[in-house]
Formats: structure tokens, C-alpha cells, sequence
């Protein structure tokens, strides 16, 4: 009796196991395709240690001090910005930390480096790898490409 039930299960994990070997490999295929696809903004955490490594490394100073006030102007060619209610925002007015203990990232200086360096410049340069993408923020390479030419007034053929 066992050894009959044992030879059944038998049978039915070969048969199983490529089955289960291909969804493996599909779905490891599918994880890589929607990672190429979605581009997300980089975010800190706080497994930061406040070096200060990847401050200088930002084309879009979207990188600030723990505590420090951040400008819209700052390393960017915005001289203003228009709110969401439609309203227009001086560009060097000082804005509020994200932070107030860690390096923090402006989500909406930051384009994942498009058009200035093949990868995150932030998480190349940062010790202990706490430069992460930000499932808040995901955005496609035209909108970074755009948000770019937006920051620094180019043009997008440029
Ligand atoms: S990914 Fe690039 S643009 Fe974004 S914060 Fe890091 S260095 Fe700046
Ligand atoms: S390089 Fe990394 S550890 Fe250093 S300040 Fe930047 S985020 Fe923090």
C-alpha cells in the first residue's frame, strides 16, 4: 500500500517538475521585462550614513543634506514653477527638508540621470547601497527625457 502511494507521487513529480522548472523561468523573464520597463525615481534610506558621497555626483542637484532647505533652482536653469493649483512658485524660493536626519532625494529633480549617465549615479557612487528606486515615483524614459529638458531648458531634440 505505501509503496504504491509512494510510486504514485513519483509519477506525478516527474511529470511536475518541468512544469514547475518553466514557470520558474518565466517568471524570472517577466521580473526582467518589467524592470526594464519601469523607471522609477531614486529614493534614500535609512541605512544612510551621511557621507556626503553623492551630493557633488547629481547633474540635477536633486540631493540635499539631511535638514538643509532645497531650491527648485538650484543646479537647474528653472527660474520659476508652476503648483498645481496653477500658481507660480519663485524657483529660488528655499523649500523645506525632506529630511531632517538623512541625505535626501527631491523626487521631482531627479531623473534616474537620463540623458547625463548610463545609471543612478547616486547608487554608483554610495557605500552601502541604500540609493534604491522609489515605487512612488515611476515614470517612463520620455517623461525623464522630458522632465530633463524641462529642468535645464533644452530643447528635446537636443
Ligand atoms: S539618480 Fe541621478 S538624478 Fe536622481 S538623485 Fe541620483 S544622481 Fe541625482
Ligand atoms: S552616498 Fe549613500 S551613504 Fe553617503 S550620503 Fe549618499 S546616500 Fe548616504
Amino acid at each position: 500500500m505505501w509503496v504504491s502511494s509512494i510510486r504514485q507521487l513519483v509519477r506525478i513529480f516527474r511529470h511536475l517538475i518541468p512544469e514547475i522548472f518553466c514557470l520558474k523561468v518565466l517568471s524570472y523573464f517577466c521580473s526582467e521585462i518589467t524592470q526594464l520597463s519601469t523607471i522609477m525615481a531614486i529614493k534614500i534610506t535609512e541605512e544612510c550614513i551621511n557621507c556626503g558621497a553623492c551630493e557633488p555626483e547629481c547633474p540635477n542637484t536633486a540631493i540635499y543634506e539631511g535638514g538643509r532647505e532645497w531650491t527648485w533652482a538650484g543646479g537647474t536653469a528653472l527660474t520659476q514653477v508652476q503648483l498645481e493649483d496653477g500658481s507660480n512658485l519663485d524657483a529660488n524660493e528655499k523649500q523645506s527638508a525632506v529630511s531632517p536626519e538623512f541625505y535626501y532625494i527631491v523626487s521631482g529633480k531627479c531623473t534616474e540621470c537620463t540623458g547625463f549617465h548610463e545609471e543612478p549615479q547616486c547608487a554608483a557612487v554610495c557605500p552601502v547601497d541604500c540609493c534604491v528606486p522609489d515605487p512612488d515615483y515611476v515614470e517612463s524614459k520620455d517623461e525623464l527625457m522630458a522632465k530633463k529638458a524641462w529642468l535645464h531648458n533644452e530643447s528635446l531634440q537636443g
